[in-house]
């Protein structure tokens, strides 16, 4: 029945020049989300920056469509549109009844009929097709009821060459378009946090890159494996995503053998950041993301977070989710579909080494003097893993 989607999305703060990279950004990334769906669609913008997606194809499924618009970022909702072609007063009736016969189930609502023509030589006035729709309304449906102040159901009438009628608004995923705010370099790790962490950037119209340490043999393909599945699951709101897969064990074995054990954990992260900072340069990035919250672990205390903190030197770190509680972060990825693949159970390279006893409240400089251990060795390690870095690329079509 519907033919058309109205996407309405904000346009607060996106003035002039920077709307049109906004609405590009947006149509963009709606053909992209629309590829995975069965069907032909049309994506147009007219003179007032109304964005539709229209179908041209017979059939479409309407179900993928759903789906699809909802993981754009951009929108902030979407209207299923229905056409008439024959524009006729009493065409239209028939079209209204039919329309609330199909779309509402339960009609003990009540109800106002919203007119607009785009062209005043339209035999009616607005007010005139407001009256003579809703009168139609209320005689095939005596239990609906008028209500033009607020109505529980707006049922939009808009008069052009043929009539667009719409009355359903389905929420988006709200944000920015990807494209509109640069790139960074997520830490994608297993868990639950990060994947979040990422989608809450792309939804700031940010594009991803992303990096993953892992350890092999002491982690395994299924664990990779699980990481790549997460990219593709934040590749479906962030479009593709550029995975670049790190072999860490001979990094992580040599802070084994020459620092003290209670520190290892701080100092692996303090040399994931430092390679994730040589990856996002050389790939034009312009932050890290990463899914600490405070307090969270032993390696998110204040104390920790700054000693991470200092291994970066020429960008920001950027932890979206630092003061959530674990709980909300929970619910935000199964909201948006990646818990069920985080909480698969495979081994995470950072719980392979770590202490019984980690420091919880490292200071830098005692760390800084640990990771002089490492003089003489770790160069050579660093240029060994960016030389053997795997680059995958996730969510292409
Ligand atoms: P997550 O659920 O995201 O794994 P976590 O609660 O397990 O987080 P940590 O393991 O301490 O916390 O990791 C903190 C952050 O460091 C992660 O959110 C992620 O950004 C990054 N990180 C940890 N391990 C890896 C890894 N193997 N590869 C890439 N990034 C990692
Ligand atoms: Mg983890």
């Amino acid at each position: 029945m519907f033919r058309s989607f109205l996407i309405k999305y904000g346009e607060i703060g996106v003035k002039g020049k920077n709307r049109y990279l906004f609405e590009d950004a947006l149509i963009r990334q709606i053909k992209y989300a629309l590829k995975r769906a069965d069907g032909d669609f049309l994506v147009t913008k007219d003179k007032g920056g109304r964005i539709f997606v229209e179908v041209k194809s017979e059939d479409y499924d309407h179900d993928a469509v759903i789906y699809a618009l909802g993981h754009v970022f951009g929108i902030i909702a979407f209207c299923p549109v229905v056409h008439v072609e024959d524009t006729s007063i009493e065409n239209l009736r028939a079209e209204i009844v039919r329309y609330v016969g199909e779309v509402f189930e339960d009609r003990n609502f009540s109800f106002k009929i919203n007119t607009r023509r785009a062209h005043k030589s339209y035999p009616m006035t607005s007010m005139e097709v407001d009256a003579a729709l809703g009168e139609a309304v209320l005689t095939a449906y005596p239990e609906t009821h008028v209500d033009v102040h607020k109505p529980e159901v707006d049922i939009r009438v808009e008069i052009r060459d043929i009539v667009h009628i719409y009355s359903k608004e389905i929420p988006g995923a709200g944000g920015m378009p990807i494209g509109t705010n640069g790139k960074t370099m997520l830490l994608l790790s297993g868990g639950i946090d990060s994947p979040v962490a990422g989608y809450m950037t792309a939804k700031r119209g940010v594009i991803i890159d992303a990096v993953y340490f892992h350890a092999p043999p002491y982690t395994s393909d299924r664990a990779k494996q699980k990481v790549i599945d997460l990219a593709k699951l934040i590749a479906q709101y962030s479009g593709p995503v550029y995975l670049h897969i790190v072999n860490f064990t001979d990094i992580q074995l040599a802070i084994y053998e020459k620092c003290p054990h209670d520190e290892l954990t701080i100092i692996m992260r303090r040399y994931m950041m430092r390679i994730a900072e040589h990856l996002a340069e050389k790939n034009d990035c312009l932050g890290l993301v990463t899914g600490e919250s405070i307090g969270q672990v032993a390696s998110q205390t204040l104390q920790s977070l700054f000693v991470t903190d200092a291994a970066v030197r020429s960008m920001p770190v950027y932890r979206p989710l630092i003061g959530m509680d674990k709980q909300e972060i929970v619910d935000l990825s199964e909201k948006i579909g990646t818990y069920e693949t985080s909480i698969l159970p495979y081994e995470d390279c950072c719980t392979i080494f770590v202490a019984k006893h980690p420091v919880t409240k490292p200071k830098l400089k005692i760390i800084e003097k640990s990771e002089r251990n490492l003089d003489g060795v770790i160069d050579g390690l660093l240029e060994e893993a960016y030389a053997a870095e795997e680059l995958v690329i996730v969510g292409r079509e």
